[in-house]
């Protein structure tokens, strides 16, 4: 009878370790119900393989504080057994669990432990496993160097004994790290070895992973077809098991390619890949990706969709930090549970002072994020050195006000607004006091406050000022009184001996959006008038006046 229930437990222990990477809520399920088997039954070693079973279920679900929970539970009851290989077994798991919450120091601590315990327990396959992930530690912590000694060594111990799959992962790490040291031969050298083994070994999401990292090497060489090639074979590969993580590194990289060839398609991967980061929720990802888009669509001069993404990543920065300290949290207090009698003061006192410093150091981070957030999204509107909108804000600006004064079919004067000879201004005082200058003259204007205005920086010495529901007689006005009131600042120099005060030229225009196209045509016929007025002189001021002209129509 107990014969039936052991070989039972091990069918399904096994069954669930194949299951870990491809399905690991179906994985978790079997070893929970081992784990229920092994409890009812007294079997105490069968209980902590099952939990070593589910905390391998857990890594793979991204569930990490109870990975380490489950991981520390196996330990603790191995240890009571006396059972080496499932202390060396769970004490991994604790290592690779701190290794996913970015605790390295505490990562590597454990996975050096198991590493001596494996010299006292010969274990080739587990020492070959230790010895990769304290690489794998190494390498995030970009001590290169270090991480590729590890890999290597693990790698010996691999091909002597013929372990394929963990050969073929040794030669994929290791051609990361050549990759990232911009070697590409020998990543792409090392990245072969392993495809060649994984092909014939068939493991879908690993397949899928090294296909990926093969299509990026050829992209550095540029070879595009190559790269292609093998990114879209990954994505078949990874959507047929339904590997949105990976997948998602697949799609950027698709994405990037288009980039220089067809910006539609650049955008398609970009948003998918966007969508399958949020069924997943890999956060991080996808705020690096929101922040990529966002500089795509600024580049493009689509303000308002930028600004959209630019916040999404703003907030999602936000969002990450706080569950990264919620995560350590909670590693924390599983830490505790698991203490010993004997070394429960020291211990405490240790945990406590870690607790604290990582609390204040996430509080002061989480502050600098919050603040250099707000001024990102300041910055996104704000002209740096005057602080008055920017040229992206006036276009967004002036977008919606047109939307709107079609619809109530209000007016819309436009001036644009150039400084008269600013560059004799900088050849007399520098450059330093001509940016004092344009401050001086932004702060001018910009107190010029009419109902429903805007006023900001549209590049260099040259301004754009609108108002909404005016005449063309006030329009004059306005212009004139901007024009007048920068000439009031004094602000002199000399050229060619003589004495002079900074003027400005202003053109504009006034008409309905009704009749005209967009809003850009108002820019462009109110530059021609400020050109105009250059050529009469400067320090003058120009408005046409297209009302008369569309009531006519
Ligand atoms: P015009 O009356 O025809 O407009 O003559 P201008 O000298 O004002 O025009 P031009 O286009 O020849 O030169 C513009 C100058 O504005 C040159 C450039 O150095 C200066 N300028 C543009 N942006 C800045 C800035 O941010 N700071 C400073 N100090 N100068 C700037
Ligand atoms: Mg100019
Ligand atoms: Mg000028």
């Amino acid at each position: 009878m107990s014969k039936t229930i052991f070989e039972e437990i091990y069918i399904m222990l096994n069954e669930a370790k194949k299951l870990s990477t491809i399905n690991p809520d179906k994985s978790y399920e079997i070893s929970n119900e081992v784990y229920s088997m092994a409890k009812k039954n007294n079997l105490n070693a069968e209980e902590g393989y099952a939990l070593v079973s589910k905390a391998f279920a857990c890594r793979a679900k991204s569930e990490i504080s109870k990975m380490l929970d489950y991981s520390y539970n196996a330990y603790e009851i191995f240890e009571y057994l006396q059972d080496m290989l499932g202390q060396i077994k769970s004490l991994n798991l604790i290592g690779i669990a701190y290794f996913y919450s970015s605790m390295y120091e505490e990562s590597l601590k454990f996975l050096l432990k198991v590493k001596d315990m494996l010299d006292e327990f010969r274990d080739d396959f587990l020492l070959s496993c230790v010895l990769n992930n304290i690489g794998e530690v190494y390498r995030e912590c970009a001590e290169y160097d270090k991480a590729l000694e590890y890999y290597n060594s693990a790698l010996d111990i691999c091909v002597s004994n013929n372990y394929k799959i963990n050969t073929a992962s040794l030669f994929s790490n290791i051609g990361e790290i050549y990759f990232i040291e911009n070697k590409f031969d020998k990543a792409l050298k090392c990245y072969t070895k392993s495809y060649d083994i994984l092909k014939v070994e068939n493991d879908m999401v690993v397949l899928g992973e090294i296909e990926n990292k093969l299509g990026k090497v050829h992209y550095m060489y540029n070879n595009y077809i190559k790269a292609k090639e093998y990114f879209f074979s990954a994505l078949r590969r990874l959507d047929s098991i339904n590997n949105k993580f990976y997948a998602i590194d697949v799609l950027e990289n698709i994405a990037k390619m288009e980039l220089e060839i067809d910006t539609e398609k650049y955008l398609f991967y970009y948003e998918k890949a966007i969508q399958y980061a949020e069924e997943i929720n890999a956060k991080k990802k996808l705020s690096q990706m929101c922040k990529t888009v966002a500089d795509y669509y600024e580049k493009i001069a689509n303000f308002r969709v930028s600004l959209e993404y630019y916040k999404r990543y703003c907030r999602l920065n936000e969002e990450i930090m706080t569950s990264n300290l919620g995560n350590k949290l909670e590693v924390i207090k599983i830490e505790l549970g698991y203490l010993k009698e004997t070394d429960k003061l020291e211990k405490i006192r240790i945990i406590n002072h870690r607790l604290e410093m990582e609390i204040s150091n996430q509080k002061r981070e989480l502050e600098y994020i919050k603040r250099s957030n707000e001024i990102l999204e300041k910055k996104a509107l704000e002209d740096e050195l005057t602080n008055i909108p920017n040229r992206r804000y006036i276009n967004y600006y002036l977008n919606n006000t047109w939307k709107e004064s079609l619809l109530k079919n209000e007016t819309i004067a436009l001036f644009m607004i150039d400084i008269d000879n600013f560059k004799k201004y900088n050849d007399y005082w520098g450059h330093l006091k001509g940016d004092v200058c344009l401050i001086k003259v932004a702060n001018c204007i910009k107190d010029i406050q009419i109902h429903k205005n805007i006023f900001g920086r549209y590049g260099g010495e040259e301004f754009i000022y609108s108002v909404k529901g005016i005449t063309y007689d006030q329009a004059l006005e306005v212009g004139n009184t901007i024009r007048k009131e920068v000439e009031k600042l004094s602000l002199d120099y000399m050229s060619n001996n003589k004495d002079m005060v900074i003027t400005i030229s202003v053109g504009g225009v006034i008409g309905k959006a009704s009749f005209l196209n967009d809003i850009s045509q108002m820019v462009k016929i109110a530059d021609e008038e400020l050109y105009k007025a250059k050529d009469m002189g400067r320090n003058i001021t120009i408005v046409k006046n297209l009302l008369n002209e569309t009531m006519m129509r």
